[in-house]
């Protein structure tokens, strides 16, 4: 971290800010130009309010070189990240599809899905069992019960399960699951990350509606902070002026996030769009961006879903979006 100091500045001044910095841990580095005096800053300056420094009267400005992320960042762990989730891995050139339907909503219906797109090769199986409604009128998703039919589809297709929890005070009823989603919602439920950061068992943190990258890998941060490493990104698309598509995909935060940090990336081009015909497109870029994987929302009667009924595909569909993005991770690899 480097601080420019303003002109005009004394000696008695700039000692003081040393010595403040210094009962941080720091070392102070002082480099004095002709026009201009900066202070370098070595250490742990990951505790350093950078804003509080930069509000000083002496300090000009302060930019920070190192990010405060540090176990997301790939500066401290050059090796691409591979979550296992039984036999599936992720990350490190394994590409894991994730699909199934937004909510669990039947025994029948989850289970169907889950042969479908097992069939089609998705390696993992979602379904929201307590779903983050904007209205508390909408179908708030079977809770516990939605949570046994995953796990009895779980028995029946081999398939490991991803779903969303909410609240912390779930967490027992999530003994069995795979992999634990944190909503788009929930992204900086920073109590919620903590917990999660206790626990051994891989994370799919979804990037916040607004939300910059810097914001999600530092939630990311959180739950490898508690010691679990077992964190995968997920680009969910933003919120943007654009109205046409439900969210704005942002591709870029795929080549982003695997240059700032080692952990496997995925993209959900469902949420994203908010359209099924835009899904297979999406999803291609995706794969194409150099994504770690897809989560895609697929249900067998698309009209009558209880949630996200227009960007879920149809099993046919999603086998159709898998033949394609498996040929485009082949002319990339290529
Ligand atoms: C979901 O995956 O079902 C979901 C609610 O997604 P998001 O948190 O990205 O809106
Ligand atoms: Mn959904």
């Amino acid at each position: 971290m480097v601080a420019v100091i303003k002109q005009g500045t004394t000696e008695k001044q700039l000692g003081e800010l040393v010595a403040w910095l210094e009962d941080m841990g720091l070392t102070a580095h002082i480099c004095k130009g002709q026009q201009q005096t900066i202070v370098g800053l070595i250490g742990d300056t990951s505790r350093v309010d950078a804003e509080l420094l930069e509000s000083l009267s002496i300090v000009d400005s302060v930019k920070r070189i190192s990010e405060k992320f540090k176990s997301a960042n790939r500066k401290f762990h050059p090796d691409d990240t591979v979550v296992r989730v039984g036999s599936v891995a992720i990350g490190g050139g394994n590409f894991a599809v994730i699909a199934g339907p937004c909510s669990v909503e039947s025994p029948e219906q989850i289970s169907g899905i889950a042969e479908a797109v097992k069939a089609a090769g998705a390696t993992l199986l979602r379904g929201g069992a307590f779903k983050p409604r904007t209205s508390p009128y909408d179908f708030q998703g079977l809770r516990a019960q939605g949570i046994e039919l995953l796990l009895h589809a779980k028995e029946k297709t081999g398939m490991p399960i991803v779903t969303e929890i909410m609240d912390a005070s779930h967490l027992p009823l999530f003994e069995n699951v795979d992999v634990i989603q944190v909503g788009a919602r929930n992204m900086q439920n920073f109590e919620l990350l903590k917990e999660l950061g206790m626990i051994r068992k891989p994370i799919l943190l979804k990037r916040g509606l607004a939300n910059t990258l810097s914001e999600l890998l530092m939630s990311a941060e959180y739950i490898m902070a508690g010691g679990n490493e077992q964190v995968i990104l997920c680009e969910r698309g933003i919120r943007t002026f654009e109205t046409y598509t439900r969210n704005t995909l942002d591709i870029s935060a795929v080549p982003m996030l695997k240059e700032l940090s080692h952990l496997p990336v995925v993209v959900d081009p469902s949420h994203a769009t908010g359209m099924s015909r835009l899904v297979r497109p999406m999803a291609l870029a995706a794969a194409a961006a150099g994504a770690d994987g897809l989560m895609i929302e697929v249900h067998n009667n698309p009209q009558q879903a209880l949630c996200d009924g227009a960007q879920s595909l149809t099993p046919a569909e999603f086998a159709d979006v898998m033949k394609s993005v498996t040929k485009v991770r082949e002319a990339i690899r290529s």
